[in-house]
C-alpha cells in the first residue's frame, strides 16, 4: 500500500486544483440557493458538466477523441476528490457516464457512439438505467419485460421500477426478455430506447425525504429498431455485467455526515445527564465510527495502489458500501435521537447541523439497497473474496417460462 502521491499524480493534483481555483467559485455562485432537481439546478449541473468536459476533467480515462479527458483511473479518483473538496460534485450524470454510456461504448455500432457519447460527456444529454422491476431486483435476470422481434424492429411491453432520473433522462439502457424459453439469464437482451417516445410513460415514486428521484416506467407498445440492440440477441446478461461492473464503482462510499461531525453536534448538545459526548454508551459508538472509517480510509488506499499501479480494484470494494451505508444509517439514528426533539425539524434552517442528520437518516436505507444490497454484497464478498460456497441458485438451469413468475 503507498499513501503518497507519486510526483505525477502530485503534479496532477496540483494542476486540478489550480484548474479549480479558477473556475469552482464562479460555478458554485451559480447554484446559490437552486433546490437540488429543479430545471434550473439542473442547468447549473449541465454548465458545470461543459465547463469540465471543455477542459478535459469529464470522463477523464476515455480517450480524448470522443470526448473525455485521455488520462488515467487514478488522476479521475484524484479529480474527484479535489471536486468534493471544492462543493461541485453533482449527481445527475452518475449513472449514465458511470454506467450506461460506458456500455453503448463496449457493444453499439460506431455511428451510434458517434451520435452519444460526446453529447452524453458534455452533459447535454443524460441517460438512466433501466433494469429493476417488481419482480427483478437484485435476481435481475427474473425480469419480465418482453421484447418481440417484428421485422426489423422490436415491439416492448413491460414495467421497471426504481429508475433514478427516468423523468428527466433522454435515453436509457433497457434490459428485456426475448426468449422465456431458456434458463433465465440466457434469454435477456439490451436496447437503448428514447425517453421521450410516447410509448414510454415515466410515473414519480415520491421519497419520505419529499425528493422524487426514481420513477416506475411503463413501455406500452414501444417499438425500437434493431440496430438499437446492444450486443447480442440472447446476450442481455453479459451486456449487464458490463453496466453492474461499473456500477459497483461508481456508487462508491457514502455521502454524509462522518463521525469527526457527530463529534461535533454531541459537543454541542446536551442531555438531562449532561453534555452528549460525555455520555459512555455514545462513546462507545464513537470508537466503533473511528475505527471503521480508518479500516475504510485505509481500504480506499489500497484501491488507490491497485489504480496507481494500473491495476483494478478487486470485489472487495464491496466491503467499503456496506461498511459506509450501515455507518452513515447508525450515526444519523445516534444523532437525530441525540437532538431529541429537534431531532424532527428538517428544515435546515431550524434543525441542528443544518438537517444533516435528518438528511441521512432518510437516505441511508436507499444507499444499503442501491448497487447490490447488503445481502447481495456479502454474498460477493463471501464466494469472491473469501472463496466460500456459492449461494444457492435452484433456477438456474430452468427454462424462465417454468418458473413461477415466469408467466
Ligand atoms: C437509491 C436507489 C437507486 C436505484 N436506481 C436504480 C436505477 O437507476 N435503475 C435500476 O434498474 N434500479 C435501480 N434501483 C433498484 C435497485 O437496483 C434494487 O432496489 C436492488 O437491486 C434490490 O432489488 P429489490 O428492491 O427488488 O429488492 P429484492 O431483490 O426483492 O430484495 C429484498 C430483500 O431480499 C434480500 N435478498 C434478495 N436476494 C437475496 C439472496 N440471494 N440472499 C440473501 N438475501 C437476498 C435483499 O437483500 C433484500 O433485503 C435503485 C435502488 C435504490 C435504492
Amino acid at each position: 500500500m503507498d499513501f503518497n502521491d507519486s510526483p505525477e499524480e502530485a503534479a496532477y493534483r496540483e494542476k486540478a486544483r489550480a484548474w479549480l481555483a479558477e473556475n469552482a467559485a464562479a460555478h458554485r455562485a451559480k447554484f446559490g440557493e437552486l433546490k437540488p432537481n429543479t430545471p434550473e439546478h439542473m442547468a447549473a449541473a449541465k454548465d458545470w458538466q461543459a465547463t469540465k468536459a471543455a477542459a478535459g476533467y469529464a470522463c477523464i480515462t476515455w480517450p480524448a477523441a470522443i470526448g473525455g479527458g485521455g488520462g488515467t483511473p487514478i488522476q479521475s479518483v484524484i479529480f474527484g476528490q479535489e471536486e468534493g473538496k471544492a462543493g461541485l460534485g453533482y449527481g445527475y450524470f452518475t449513472i449514465g457516464l458511470g454506467m450506461c454510456v460506458p456500455t453503448v461504448m463496449a457493444f453499439a455500432d460506431g455511428d451510434t457512439k458517434k451520435r452519444f457519447v460526446s453529447p452524453a460527456v458534455k452533459g447535454e444529454e443524460i441517460w438512466c438505467q433501466l433494469f429493476s422491476e417488481p419482480a427483478g431486483g437484485s435476481d435481475v435476470a427474473a425480469l419480465r419485460t418482453r421484447a418481440v422481434k417484428d421485422g426489423d424492429e422490436w415491439v416492448i411491453n413491460g414495467q421497471k421500477v426504481w429508475t433514478t432520473g427516468a423523468h428527466y433522462c433522454d435515453y436509457g439502457i433497457l434490459l428485456t426478455r426475448t426468449d422465456p424459453d431458456v434458463p433465465k439469464h440466457k434469454g435477456l437482451t439490451m436496447f437503448w430506447i428514447d425517453m421521450r417516445d410516447a410509448a414510454v410513460e415515466c410515473r414519480p415514486i415520491h421519497q419520505m425525504s419529499g425528493g422524487r428521484e426514481f420513477n416506475e416506467v411503463y413501455f406500452t407498445d414501444l417499438r425500437v429498431k434493431d440496430s438499437q440492440r446492444l450486443g447480442e440477441v440472447g446476450q442481455g446478461w453479459q451486456v449487464a455485467l458490463v453496466t453492474l461492473m461499473n456500477e459497483r464503482l461508481a456508487v462508491g462510499g457514502s455521502a454524509g455526515p462522518n463521525y469527526r461531525e457527530i463529534m461535533k453536534l454531541a459537543r454541542e448538545l446536551s442531555g438531562a445527564t449532561g453534555p452528549a459526548l460525555k455520555d459512555q454508551a455514545f462513546r462507545e459508538k464513537l470508537a466503533d465510527w473511528y475505527v471503521q472509517s480508518e479500516g475504510l480510509k485505509f481500504t480506499r488506499f489500497r484501491t488507490m495502489t491497485a489504480l496507481s499501479r494500473g491495476q483494478t480494484p478487486g470485489p472487495e470494494s464491496s466491503i467499503g458500501k456496506i461498511i459506509s451505508a450501515n455507518q452513515l444509517q447508525d450515526l444519523a439514528n445516534t444523532a437525530v435521537e441525540m437532538e431529541d426533539q429537534y431531532g424532527i425539524l428538517s428544515d435546515p434552517e431550524t434543525a441542528p447541523a443544518e438537517a444533516a442528520f435528518q438528511q441521512s437518516l432518510m437516505w441511508a436505507p436507499g444507499l444499503r439497497i442501491a448497487g447490490g444490497t447488503d445481502e447481495i454484497l456479502k454474498n460477493i464478498i463471501a464466494e469472491r473474496v473469501l472463496g466460500l460456497p456459492g449461494d444457492v441458485r435452484v433456477d438456474k438451469d430452468v427454462p424462465f417460462k417454468d418458473m413461477p413468475t415466469g408467466r
